[in-house]
Formats: structure tokens, C-alpha cells, sequence
């Protein structure tokens, strides 16, 4: 797992499954770590990475109710989990999904797990709104389309943008069950003011990027949404996998979605 700082109070961590992307904030004496890494070395590595950088954990937050999000508890069991209103709607809705999903991974991939993923207690937080975090606050912003639920997160002192599962320079816009192009679109809007004033932005998938590499993948997602069901893949998006994330979007847009 690699560990990158980007500012002196944020550091990311990006598994090696999916590059998927745990980001880590601290403001005065206060930290929270976002999303989380999928293995359980990576997971198990965290509280060192906030030791050996002088940060005390003071909860998670998870941008949505992906089960590749969610396994901070698994690092860190007894710590709340903060995620937005829709999302506690929808792990409230599908209590265990998660769960079974990540047990379905591990089968398939013959990765050991010694505990069970159990969210534990969930705090639900008004979105669009704040989270208070020692002397400062973060920002959050709807992101949905992607699922039906989800928060982006505004470090404003940092200027650094976690956005869940949008402007990912390995994965094109994957329309999932609960999803839809039109709520991907207004997210990506909603966003593009964010991306601009960003320092850094921290995909849930993929390398950290600047500003205007963000900025440049955003305008080619909107492009690429825009024109589906007929649209092409972004030249660097073009893998095996990235053909069947567009496969299922082509049948969302045309059942309607
Ligand atoms: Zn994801």
C-alpha cells in the first residue's frame, strides 16, 4: 500500500485492490480517516500510518455505501462511523449487504479475514452540510448517481477533494444499481467548482491528482455521460473492465435510468 502526503494535516493511502483510496485528515488533535484499503495487511497497517504521523483517531467517515469503502472498522473496531444521510438510509435498508459482499471477495480471491465486517454504530450526517473536526470543519456535498447515495469532502484548509467514485482516472462513470446518469451529471456539476478550486483531488479509485488533470477528467465524463448510450471510452479508460462498466451503463440508459 502506498502512502502519500498531501498536505501536512492529509494523508492518502491507496490499496492495491482497485486503487482504492483511504484518505486521512487532521485538524488540531482531531483525525478522521475516509474510505478505506481492501486487504487486511493494508487495514491493519492504518493505525500505524496515523501513530507514525502524530494523528489520534477520532472517527471514520465513508463516502458511500460501497462495500470497498467501508472496512475502516476493521482496522479500527470500536471507532464511529460517520456517513451521510443517504447513505445511512441505504446500509439501514440493506443491513448485512456489505458483509456478504466482502465475504463473496474473500472467497473468490482466498483472502483470510479474521473478524467479520460489522458497521457497528452509525452516525448519520446532514448533507449538504458540515463535520466539525478539531479547530476546523469539512465540507460535505451530495454525490449521488453513481449509487443512490453519497457525500463528496471539502478540506478547505488544505484545498483537497475526496469524491468518492467520480473523476477516476482508471475507472469510467459507472452508472450502479440505484444510480442514474442524470444524478451522475448533477454530481459531477456540483463538483466542477470544487475541482477547480482544488489543490488535489482524491478519486475513490485511482492516483491522486491536481487540479487541472481533475478538472480535465471531469469535462470527459461529462462528455462521455452526455452522449451514452452512443458515447466512447476515454482513451486512457479503455481496458477490458472499463468495456464492461460501459456495457452495463449502455443497458441502464436505454432501460431509462
Ligand atoms: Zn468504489
Amino acid at each position: 500500500m502506498r502512502v502519500v502526503g498531501l498536505h501536512p494535516d492529509v494523508l492518502v493511502a491507496t490499496s492495491r485492490m482497485w486503487q482504492t483510496t483511504c484518505t486521512i485528515v487532521r485538524s488540531g488533535t482531531e483525525s478522521f480517516v475516509i474510505d478505506s484499503p481492501v486487504f487486511p495487511d493494508e487495514l491493519e497497517i492504518l493505525p500505524a500510518v496515523l501513530e507514525h504521523a502524530g494523528f489520534a483517531l477520532s472517527g471514520l467517515l465513508a463516502t458511500h455505501a460501497d462495500w470497498d469503502h467501508l472496512l475502516g472498522r476493521l482496522a479500527f473496531p470500536t471507532a464511529a462511523l460517520g456517513v451521510a444521510e443517504t447513505t445511512a438510509a441505504r446500509l439501514t435498508a440493506e443491513p448485512g449487504t456489505a458483509a456478504r459482499q466482502l465475504r463473496a471477495f474473500d472467497d473468490e480471491h482466498y483472502v483470510d479475514r479474521s473478524a467479520p465486517l460489522s458497521l457497528g454504530q452509525l452516525q448519520s450526517l446532514p448533507v449538504p452540510g458540515h463535520c466539525e473536526i478539531g479547530e476546523s470543519e469539512l465540507e460535505l456535498h451530495p454525490a449521488d448517481g453513481h449509487t443512490a447515495d453519497g457525500m463528496a469532502i471539502w478540506i478547505p484548509w488544505a484545498r483537497v477533494l475526496i469524491c468518492g467514485d467520480y473523476v477516476s482516472p482508471v475507472e469510467v462513470p459507472m452508472i450502479s444499481s440505484g444510480g442514474s446518469r442524470d444524478g451522475y451529471l448533477a454530481t459531477l456539476r456540483r463538483l466542477e467548482p470544487l475541482v477547480e478550486a482544488a489543490a488535489y483531488v482524491v478519486p475513490g479509485h485511482g492516483e491522486v491528482l491536481d487540479g487541472a488533470r481533475a478538472a480535465a477528467i471531469l469535462r470527459e465524463d461529462v462528455n462521455y455521460l452526455a452522449k451514452l448510450p452512443d458515447a466512447e471510452l476515454p482513451i486512457a479508460r479503455r481496458g477490458e473492465p472499463q468495456h464492461a462498466i460501459h456495457a452495463a451503463n449502455v443497458q441502464r440508459v436505454r432501460a431509462g435510468t
